[in-house]
């Protein structure tokens, strides 16, 4: 599909999502769904003793959605010259492991500063795929792997981020994380749209987190997941490392959100606690 064609199939997709939104977000009161839940405690565990870092490092050569180079970094003051030390930053909003704003996907969705607090610290949900992964690159998380969790586990908290496991963080470091093809089509598990469409609405999900550079599957054209997750309100967490380490229930995540004005996402520093 040439990029004109892509692009007007994106608009078109936009406008109807965003229709769909405004009759839902009326009923139900989407936007606002942080707002209206009942009073919790913040941690699913009485007294966490270990705070895990769902964070990769940031550099020049962290792999990107794109392909090219998203960070920049400069020193503006050294402390050999200038007796202390600051850097320039220059980056996009949506490289490293960031935020998904709702605002990243739709006309006038809410900042990555517009985010609660109470949507920022979770119960965490870890949806294994990794044994579907490993043989299939294109794996995607579906109903049927929600299902899974819930059987083992029981229903999906109020709150919650649910998170993709595909085991995709080991390859950070290297082609594997983009696995694109020689045509350019990139090749890494994601959420599918019937997977997010469930949570929209069977459960009071706030986020999704997935250890790929992208909510949708890494094939995907159309982008399915991010044109109905993010308008319906809720947000996403992309690049998310070190899953493997928690539990499949029972962990709380902190998001720590850039709170920047306008800002459609951005890097963020994200904990689990357990
Ligand atoms: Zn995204």
């Amino acid at each position: 599909m040439c990029h004109h064609c892509v692009m007007e199939t994106v608009k078109s997709r936009m406008l109807s999502r965003r229709e769909l939104f405004i009759g839902s977000a009326a009923v139900a009161g989407v936007a606002t769904l942080a707002a209206t839940l009942a009073p919790r405690p913040l941690f699913a565990q009485a007294a966490p003793t270990r705070a895990i870092d769902l964070t990769h490092e940031i550099h020049p050569g962290f792999p990107t959605f794109d392909g090219q180079q998203q960070f920049f970094l400069e020193p503006k003051y050294e402390i050999a010259s200038d007796g202390y030390n600051l850097n320039y930053w220059r980056l996009e909003e949506h490289m490293g492991t960031h935020i998904d704003a709702p605002l990243h996907f739709s006309e006038d969705g809410r900042s990555v500063a517009e985010l609660e607090a109470s949507e920022l610290v979770c119960p965490l949900v870890v949806v294994d795929i990794r044994e579907k992964a490993d043989g299939n690159a294109d794996a995607q998380l579906t109903p049927d792997d929600l299902g899974a969790w819930i059987s083992a586990n029981g229903d999906i908290p109020d709150g919650a981020c649910v998170a993709m496991l595909s085991g995709w963080g080991r390859h950070v470091d290297g082609d594997m994380f983009r696995n694109a093809d020689e045509a350019g089509a990139m090749h890494f598990p994601g959420f599918h749209v019937e997977a997010t469409n469930m949570l929209l609405e069977q459960t009071r999900t706030v986020a999704i987190a997935v250890d790929t550079l992208s909510l949708d599957h890494g094939q995907s054209a159309d982008f399915a997941v991010h044109y109905s997750w993010l308008p319906a309100g809720r947000y996403g967490i992309e690049c998310v490392a070190n899953l493997e380490e928690l539990p499949a229930s029972g962990a709380t995540i902190i998001v720590g959100a850039p709170k920047v004005r306008g800002g459609t996402g951005g890097p963020a520093r994200v904990f689990a606690m357990v």
